[in-house]
């Protein structure tokens, strides 16, 4: 029931912003609805399964900086739902591998990353494979309509945790200055490929053999994940995830999944010490990201979310920085402000 204190809430997008707002929104016993047009919560922390493999498609792992984050991380790390990852990370320049170690803590989700918006997603409510597509203020509050025709509310207030150049869309029509806001923060593609091979990859000279990632400098690829060398995973055979530069990612932005696949592994083979032989690849594929990492996000640390009087609310990565954790951060500052506990 909705009363003056504690007001209805809808949430557009289950990504970990949208999610970490839920959250705070409901542990504070204010009423929220999620709705998200994907089969699943998670956004860019998606994972997909490839027979007995899954892949990570978005997030490969996350660092941790601030000391909020830092103990919902710990949650997480007790939940069973993310391991410290990875332990063995290369760098590549050319075809010479370079073992790499800043000392800095990194997790993954276990056993794959939607673990944890999984997780954080138990016990809310959640309306799923359903896109909103435009918001309408009525005099009981606002609704939200679905493409198929379907109206969702009344709610008193609207939180939308989603890209912002997909947000400034849905909030044109009601504000301005929210519009005005989300204009600049653009966002880059990113194009991430999947391979999983017949047999474990072959040892390579010079390189440990349970390496379980690396950073490439040069070329389409800029990083790539052996996903069954994370926690959780270990018995799943041999699968990549290939991710391509942004550069390249919007030069390819067009091009077909296949092709973009073809290409990100031949850059893989082409960075293996000379003599390396790869297995046979059984499955690949390729995912195109059309808002991946934002294009800037200016000074927006003290300021990581938008509220308006009419009841609209805006947060997300765009809105502080480029990693999960400035998003977990966007969604869980703008929950407590919606609470009155923001510190
Ligand atoms: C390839 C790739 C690699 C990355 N690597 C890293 C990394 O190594 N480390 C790191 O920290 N970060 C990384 N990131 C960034 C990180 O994943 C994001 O910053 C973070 O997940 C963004 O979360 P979010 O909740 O703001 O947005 P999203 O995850 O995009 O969530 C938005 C949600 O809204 C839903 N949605 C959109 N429109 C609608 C609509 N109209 N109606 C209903 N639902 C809608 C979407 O389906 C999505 O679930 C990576 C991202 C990508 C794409």
């Amino acid at each position: 029931m909705t009363t003056i204190d504690r007001p209805n809430t809808a949430i557009i997008g289950a990504g970990i912003a949208g999610l970490a707002c839920a959250r705070a929104l409901q542990d504070a016993g204010h009423p929220v609805t999620l709705f998200e047009k994907a089969r699943g919560p998670g956004g860019r922390m998606a994972s997909r399964h490839l027979g007995t493999a899954t892949v990570d498609l978005g997030a490969q792992y996350f660092s941790v900086r601030d000391e909020a984050f830092q103990g919902e991380v710990e949650q997480w790390v007790a939940a069973g739902v993310v391991a410290t990852w990875p332990t063995s990370h290369y760098r590549v320049v050319g075809n010479a591998w370079q073992a790499h170690s800043d000392q800095a803590q990194r997790y993954v989700g276990m056993p794959r990353m939607s673990a944890v918006t999984r997780h954080l997603a138990r016990g809310l409510s959640l309306v799923t494979e359903t896109r909103i597509s435009r918001l309408a203020e009525e005099a009981d509050g606002w609704w939200l309509s679905d493409p198929e025709g379907m109206e969702h509310g009344p709610f008193d207030r609207v939180v939308i945790s989603i890209p912002a150049p997909q947000a400034q869309a849905l909030v044109e029509p009601h504000d301005t200055t929210l519009a005005s806001a989300c204009r600049p923060l653009a966002q880059h593609p990113c194009w991430a490929a999947w391979v999983r091979f017949d047999a474990p990859l072959p040892a390579m000279p010079g390189v440990a053999p349970g390496w379980q990632a690396a950073t490439l400098n040069d070329g389409p690829l800029r990083f790539v994940a052996r996903n069954d060398h994370k926690p959780g995973r270990e018995r799943q055979g041999e699968s990549l995830t290939l991710l391509a530069r942004t550069d390249w990612s919007e030069a390819q932005y067009d091009a077909s999944a296949d092709w973009v696949a073809e290409q990100l592994l031949a850059a893989f083979f082409a960075a293996l010490p000379d003599g390396t032989h790869l297995p046979l690849p059984v499955a690949t594929g390729a995912h195109r990201w059309r808002y991946a990492h934002p294009a800037s996000h200016g000074d927006t640390r003290s300021h990581d979310y938008r509220t308006t009087a009419s009841g609209l609310a805006l947060c997300g990565d765009g809105w502080r920085g480029p990693r999960v954790e400035d998003a977990w951060l966007s969604g869980h500052h703008l929950g407590q402000s919606l609470t009155g506990s923001q510190p």
